[in-house]
C-alpha cells in the first residue's frame, strides 16, 4: 500500500469550510485505490497570526517539508488588513510558504463543465468548449521585489518593484512548453513588453526557447490585449504562460468563464512538496454561512493526486464525481441557474463524496 502524508491547512475565511469535504473526498479515494494517506493540519494566515501571533508559525512550515503534498483553503481576510505589510497573511504567510516550498509554477485549469454554460456570464457560443490553462509565476515580479513607503513633504512615497531573471523565465517557459506539448501545441505568452523592461526580457527569452519546441506554437501577447481575448474569444486559448500579478489577475478574470469563481483549483509546483489550493481567496463576505462552492478545493484535491501522486485514475473520478453532482442539478449559490437545486457547502461536499 502507498503511503502519503498531507498537510492540511484551512486558513482563514471560508478555507475551513472548503478543506473539510477535500479531506473527507481523498479518505474515500484512498479507501478505493488502497492509498494510505495521513493528515496533518497546522495553523497559516489570520488563524495562526490569532492564535500564535505569527502569519506562518515554525510548526507550520516543519509539517509542509515533512509532507508529500499540502492542501491549503484560504488565506486573510479584512481583520488583519491594517497589519503592517509583513504581518498581513497573505504577504507574511502565503507569499513565504511559496518560497520556502520553492513553488515557482502555479497551474490553473479554466475548464467549463458543460452543466455549467448556461451559469458562465457569457453568451453560450463564446465559452462552450472551452479548455485553456493559465500558467502563472510564482516567484517573481511585483509580490516579491523591493517594497517601501516613504514620507514626502505632501503626503506620501510608495515603491514595488517588477524584477524578473533569465533563469527564473525560463524555468518557467519551459514547463509552459512542456504543457502546451502534452495538450493542443498552443502556447500564448503574455506580458506588456511595450511599456515594461521585464517584459522585454520575458518576451525575448521566450521567443529564444521556442527553437528548442518546434511542434509548439508560440505567440506573444499583451496582458491587456488578452485579457480583452479571454472574454471575446477564450476558445483561441491553450496554455497560457504569465508573470506573477498579470496571472492573479487575468485567471480571476477567466474564472467567470467556468461560471464561478469557486469552480477554479490550482496546482502550485516546481519544488518537493506541491501546495494545492482553490483559485480564489477566503471570500470573508460569505464566510461561516455554509454558502461557499467547494469544488475549486474539491478539484484541487484531484490535481493533487495527479500531480504530485501520480494517480491520474483517481484524480479522474473526482472530476467525474463532480461532473455528476452538476448533472443531477446540484448547484451552490454562486452558480444560480433556472431549475437547479441550490445546496450548501456541507451537502455539495457530500454529494460529490457520495459519488465515489
Ligand atoms: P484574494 O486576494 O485572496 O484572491 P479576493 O479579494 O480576490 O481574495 P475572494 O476571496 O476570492 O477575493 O472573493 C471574491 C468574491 O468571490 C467574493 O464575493 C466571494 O464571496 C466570492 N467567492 C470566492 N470564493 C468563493 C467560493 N468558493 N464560493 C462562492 N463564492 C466565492
Ligand atoms: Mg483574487
Amino acid at each position: 500500500m502507498v503511503k502519503y502524508t498531507i498537510a492540511v491547512l484551512p486558513g482563514d475565511g471560508i478555507g475551513s469550510e472548503i478543506v473539510p469535504p477535500a479531506v473527507n473526498i481523498l479518505k474515500k479515494i484512498g479507501i478505493k485505490y488502497d492509498i494510505a494517506f495521513e493528515f496533518k493540519e497546522a495553523l497559516i494566515g489570520g488563524a495562526a497570526l490569532d492564535a500564535v501571533g505569527v502569519p506562518l508559525p515554525e510548526d507550520t512550515l516543519k509539517v509542509c517539508h515533512q509532507s508529500d503534498a499540502v492542501l491549503l483553503g484560504a488565506i486573510g481576510g479584512p481583520k488583519w488588513d491594517t497589519l503592517p505589510t509583513h504581518l498581513r497573511p497573505e504577504v507574511g504567510a502565503l507569499l513565504p510558504l511559496r518560497k520556502d516550498l520553492a513553488l515557482y509554477a502555479n497551474i490553473r485549469p479554466v475548464i467549463l463543465y458543460p452543466e455549467l454554460v448556461s451559469a458562465s456570464t457569457l453568451k453560450e457560443e463564446v465559452v462552450s468548449g472551452t479548455d485553456l490553462v493559465v500558467i502563472r509565476e510564482l516567484t517573481g515580479g511585483l509580490y516579491f521585489g523591493e517594497k517601501k513607503r516613504e514620507k514626502t513633504a505632501t503626503g506620501e512615497r510608495a515603491v514595488d518593484t517588477l524584477v524578473y531573471t533569465t533563469e527564473e523565465i525560463e524555468r518557467i517557459a519551459r514547463l509552459a512548453f512542456e504543457t502546451a506539448r502534452g495538450r493542443r501545441k498552443k502556447l500564448t505568452s503574455v506580458d506588456k513588453a511595450n511599456v515594461l523592461e521585464s517584459g522585454r526580457l520575458w518576451r525575448e527569452t521566450l521567443s529564444r526557447l521556442a527553437a528548442a519546441y518546434p511542434d509548439v506554437e508560440l505567440e506573444h501577447m499583451y496582458v491587456d490585449n488578452c485579457a480583452m481575448q479571454l472574454v471575446r474569444a477564450p476558445k483561441q486559448f491553450d496554455v497560457i504562460v504569465t508573470e506573477n500579478t498579470f496571472g492573479d489577475i487575468l485567471t480571476d478574470q477567466a474564472s467567470m468563464i467556468s461560471g464561478s469563481i469557486g469552480m477554479l483549483p490550482s496546482a502550485s509546483i516546481g519544488g518537493q512538496v506541491g501546495l494545492y489550493e482553490p483559485s480564489h481567496g477566503s471570500a470573508p463576505d460569505i464566510a461561516g454561512q455554509d454558502k461557499a462552492n467547494p469544488l475549486a478545493t474539491i478539484l484541487s484535491a484531484a490535481m493533487m493526486l495527479e500531480y504530485s501522486f501520480k494517480q491520474v485514475q483517481a484524480a479522474e473520478d473526482i472530476k467525474q464525481a463532480v461532473a455528476s453532482v452538476l448533472n443531477k442539478g446540484y448547484r451552490t449559490g454562486d452558480l444560480v441557474q433556472e431549475g437547479k437545486m441550490v445546496v450548501g457547502t456541507q451537502e455539495m461536499g457530500n454529494l460529490v463524496a457520495g459519488e465515489i
